[in-house]
Parts: C-alpha cells; sequence; structure tokens
C-alpha cells in the first residue's frame, strides 16, 4: 500500500511558527487516515527547531536549490541565521520518505520548508517567489511526487495511479 506523506501543520498538529496548525478538512484526506497510509512529518521541528519560533523566509527569494548547495540562506526577520535546521529538516523528510517507501508527499503551500509551488519571498510583507521549499525540493529530487493541500485530489488520482501499475507524468 503507497504511504503518503502530509505536512504535520496540515493534520492539526501545532506545529507552525506560531504554535498553530492550519488543518485540512477534507474527506480524502480522512479516507488516507483510515486506509493508514498517513506519515505525519514537520520538517521545521525534525531538523531542531522550537514551537512556537520566529519566522523565517529563503532569504533575496534565492530559491530552494541555492539554500541545499550553501549559496543562499534562511532567515529570520531580525536577520538570524536558521539554515542549517531547515536543511536537516529536509535531509530528514526525505530520509523518512526513503524509509517509508513514499512516492507522494502533501505539503503546505507557501513555506520555506514545505511549499510546493512557491514560498516567501523574503520580505517578510506576505510575498511569494515561484519554485518550492528546501523539503519538497528534496523530496522532488528522490522522485517523489508533491502536491499542495489544494490538490488534494490530484494526489489521490497519483495515488491510485500508482496502486494500478501506472506510471502518471508528473
Ligand atoms: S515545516 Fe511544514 S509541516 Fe512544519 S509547520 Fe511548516 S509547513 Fe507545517
Amino acid at each position: 500500500m503507497e504511504r503518503i506523506l502530509v505536512s504535520a501543520c496540515l493534520l492539526g498538529r501545532r506545529v507552525r511558527y506560531d504554535g498553530r496548525a492550519k488543518t485540512v478538512a477534507d474527506a480524502v484526506v480522512d479516507r488516507w487516515r483510515a486506509e493508514r497510509r498517513l506519515v505525519v512529518f514537520c520538517p521545521e521541528v525534525a531538523g531542531g527547531l522550537p514551537v512556537p519560533r520566529p519566522p523565517a523566509e529563503i532569504a533575496d527569494a534565492a530559491g530552494a536549490r541555492a539554500v541545499l548547495d550553501g549559496a543562499a540562506a534562511i532567515r529570520t526577520p531580525d536577520g538570524g541565521d536558521v539554515t542549517r535546521f531547515f536543511v536537516a529538516g529536509a535531509r530528514a523528510a526525505a530520509a523518512t520518505a526513503r524509509a517509508n517507501g513514499v512516492r507522494v508527499a502533501v505539503l503546505k503551500e507557501s513555506s520555506p520548508s514545505c511549499g510546493v509551488h512557491r514560498v516567501y519571498d523574503g520580505g517578510f510583507s506576505g510575498g511569494t517567489a515561484p519554485g518550492p521549499g528546501v523539503t519538497a525540493r528534496l523530496l522532488l529530487d528522490a522522485g517523489v511526487a508533491v502536491f499542495s493541500e489544494d490538490e488534494i485530489a490530484a494526489a489521490d488520482a497519483h495515488l491510485r495511479a500508482l496502486e494500478a501499475g501506472r506510471a502518471p507524468g508528473r
């Protein structure tokens, strides 16, 4: 049975920087839970950050690849460098996915860790830049199909295709 790695905050865990969750109410997720498919994971907590914690963004919209290559930083509003925690969390997520045979993930959009299509741009004003967060980037590199919380139906379709032995393009 295919398992699905899901951002912990989407499943009601109060692990966000502000100590809150960002719970998704979705019958598909309820079914995944009943089927015991869920691998619940928060990269930032796994990487060693506390709850609550200061917000952090990829500086200068440099992109996840540059962060993972050591060419860019993830910073708090006062300029503190928290890059190492985010990179450690991304690596832990990739290792957890590998250990569980995960080929599908649903991650929280716009987070510097979990963002799928976009991430906050480093200005701490709500602006975003295209591209994934560092955890999503590593999962994509590992061949995991990554979806946002707005794409749960597509994630489920991808899962069904994998279980049917088809290789959906994504
Ligand atoms: S790192 Fe991911 S799972 Fe953890 S709080 Fe942020 S968006 Fe949610």
